[in-house]
């Protein structure tokens, strides 16, 4: 079983993931737990990720890929794994689609699990309250205007994968707002389902849909049409540098707003 969660910071991922590693016998790949532990061994990529993770941004996606590169190789991530935190971007997305093709595997599910920003944000409080009451130590990126970043980031850079996926005909949406064990019946139900349909690719050419993109993605924070998201997946996901550098100038925002 291969899976991946999807969800903001606050969204549960970490619960769930750690149910479904006793579930299936697989293991629990965090991309954040993996930077945190470089971050503390003083690595060189841990020197690198340590004030990034602090201001809340995303690491680099060629940092992370590799990471993921080099775990999903190890041999207890053989029967299986569920990515917790990875992909967190389009061309993080299109790195592991090759990584696992190279490999010969295939995704078994994404799951999203959707919560509104005010409950994360609730949810983070309690969470940093509950630490600081027992004496555990507080993650650096623990506090209320590092969170706004994070949430940020999730909605600007993550965010996109649920369309990207659901594109690919993998993506399961569960509501995350519901108390801990519907959301695990809601995943089960989920993950038993027959596979989600595709979503309808258009047969526009990338021209048209280049077009269209032009007339209906100007205002900033609209949704974009389906047609245009897809068509801006399909070159994301063609392999060539045009395509690569297209993906990266569309899909990856500059900075992340702060305050
Ligand atoms: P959260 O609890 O906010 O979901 P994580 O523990 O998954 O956070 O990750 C903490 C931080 O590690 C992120 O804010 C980011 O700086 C970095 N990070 C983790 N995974 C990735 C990734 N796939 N791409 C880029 N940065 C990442």
């Amino acid at each position: 079983m291969r899976l991946i969660l999807l969800g903001p910071p606050g969204a549960g991922k970490g619960t769930q993931a750690q149910r479904l590693v006793k579930k299936y016998g697989i293991v629990q790949l965090s991309t954040g737990d993996m930077l945190r532990a470089a971050v503390g061994a003083g690595t060189r990529i841990g020197q690198r990720a340590k004030d990034i993770m602090a201001r809340g941004e995303l690491v680099p996606d060629d940092v992370v890929v590799a990471i993921v590169a080099d775990r999903i190789d190890q041999p207890d991530a053989k029967k299986g794994f569920i990515l917790d935190g990875f992909p967190r971007t389009v061309p993080q997305a299109v790195a592991l689609d090759r990584m696992l093709t190279a490999k010969g595997m295939k995704l078994d599910g994404v799951i999203e699990l959707k919560v509104d920003a005010n409950i994360l944000h609730k949810r983070i409080a309690n969470r940093v309250a509950q630490a600081k009451a027992s004496g555990e130590a507080l993650r650096p990126d623990d506090n209320p205007e590092v969170l706004r970043t994070r949430i940020e980031a999730y909605r600007e850079q993550t965010a996109p994968l649920v369309d990207y996926y659901r594109w690919k005909g993998v993506l399961k949406s569960v509501n995350g707002m519901a108390p801990i064990a519907e959301v695990a019946n809601a995943i089960d139900s989920a993950l038993d389902a027959a596979p989600a349909k595709k979503a309808t690719r258009k047969k526009a050419t990338s021209k048209a849909v280049a077009g269209k993109r032009t007339a209906a993605t100007k205002v900033g924070g609209r949704k974009k049409p389906a047609a245009a998201r897809s068509g801006r997946f399909a070159a994301a996901a063609k392999p060539g540098r045009k395509a690569a550098a297209r993906s990266k100038t569309t899909l990856r925002k500059s900075k992340s707003r702060r305050g």
